[in-house]
């Protein structure tokens, strides 16, 4: 089964074919960081100018490094939801346009289940699966049983992870978007700033990270009143050691209660290294399956859309021409 994923939620103009759900035949990215640096983030007007502009080329060239004819493929898979809504129909046009053309079924993806299933381009899925979510517009935990079927046990109750990533970010002047930035600064430190965790009830499976950015910008304003010197290496590092260990310790908690077979970490912030690292060692400490992507599937990419739409053409799901964007999509199970 060849599918043609294509992706325009945001500022990633992306298309791509994966083959049988798990192979990667042509993966096309073309990214916008470098025109919405100057303002500091994505601005709506300008990322659907830039996905008009490159939504046909990026398509082509999905087909050409692949090698195939649009007669070769069985469907197309679009992110039908959640984005920008201007993003999202650009996506969305071109896809009912190919589908039309070349008599091909269409299916709207959920950008999200997008995310978890770029997991199945590394490795099989094993239910049931625990699905940690970190995004720039999400922070939660899903509980998987089988393909298609997704609990949600909890979210943030504020900003994201990677919102709050690119809000520190641009309090320590680095560039959008800033999670890669902090990243780095946090790995090359030798000490950390201790900032706050967000644990909230005992049992509970939500996160909040808005106070952990609120305290990030006291501690950056009392101490310029007192005229110190700011050192961003030990800020980013506090920051990044109290949102990995939230994560990890809510994910591992989950991971048991659930007794699930398999863990897997999804969204843009997963490509985070001290993340990474975090939640790699500890679930080899606790015996349970753990899988992340490579750094270049957990951001943006259709590659990811073509996966999970290859799951939904697989249990006859199918949209149709009528197809519209949805930005405030939720995320429902197609397999009850
Ligand atoms: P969503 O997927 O929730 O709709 P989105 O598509 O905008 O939102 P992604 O592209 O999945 O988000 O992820 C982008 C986010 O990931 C940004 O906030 C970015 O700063 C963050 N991010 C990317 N790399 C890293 C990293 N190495 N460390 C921390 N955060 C990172
Ligand atoms: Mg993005
Ligand atoms: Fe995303």
């Amino acid at each position: 089964v060849y599918i043609l994923g294509i992706e325009t939620s945001c500022d990633e103009t992306a298309a791509s074919i994966v083959k049988n759900g798990n192979e990667i035949i042509s993966n096309v990215v073309a990214s916008q960081i470098e025109s919405q640096k100057r303002f500091g983030g994505v601005v709506p007007e300008i990322a659907s100018r830039h996905h008009v502009e490159e939504i046909t080329l990026v398509i082509e060239k999905a087909l050409d490094d692949a090698g195939l004819a649009p007669s070769q493929l069985n469907a197309v898979a679009v992110t039908e939801g959640p984005g920008l809504v201007g993003a999202l129909l650009i996506g969305i046009n071109a896809a009912k346009a190919f589908a039309f053309a070349n008599a091909l079924p269409i299916i709207g993806v959920h950008h999200i289940a997008g995310h978890i299933y770029a997991n199945q381009l590394v490795q099989p899925m094993e239910f049931p699966l625990l699905a940690l979510i970190v995004s720039g517009g999400h922070t939660e935990m899903v509980i998987m049983r089988e393909h298609g079927s997704f609990e949600l046990i909890g979210e943030t109750r504020d900003d994201a992870a990677g919102e709050a990533y690119d809000k520190v970010a641009r309090v320590l002047g680095l560039p959008y978007p800033g999670g890669p930035h902090v990243d780095k600064l946090a790995l090359a430190s030798e000490s950390a700033v201790e900032f706050p965790r967000a644990w909230l009830e005992a049992d509970s499976y939500d996160f909040s990270f808005s106070g952990l950015k609120s305290s990030v910008i006291n501690y950056k304003h009392n101490l310029e009143q007192r005229g110190g010197i700011l050192d961003a290496e030990a800020v980013a590092a506090g920051f990044q050691q109290s949102v990995v260990e939230v994560l990890t310790v809510k994910a591992v908690r989950a991971a048991k209660e659930y007794d699930v077979k398999q863990v897997i970490a999804a969204g843009g912030v997963s490509a985070n290294r001290g993340l990474r690292n975090s939640l790699e060692s500890t679930f080899a400490k606790e015996h349970i399956p753990f899988s992340v992507p490579p750094i270049a599937l957990c951001t943006d990419n259709a590659a990811m859309i073509a996966a999970a739409g290859t799951q939904m053409y697989l249990s006859n799901v199918r949209g149709d021409l009528s197809m519209n964007g949805r930005p405030g999509m939720q995320l429902v199970s197609w397999n009850q």
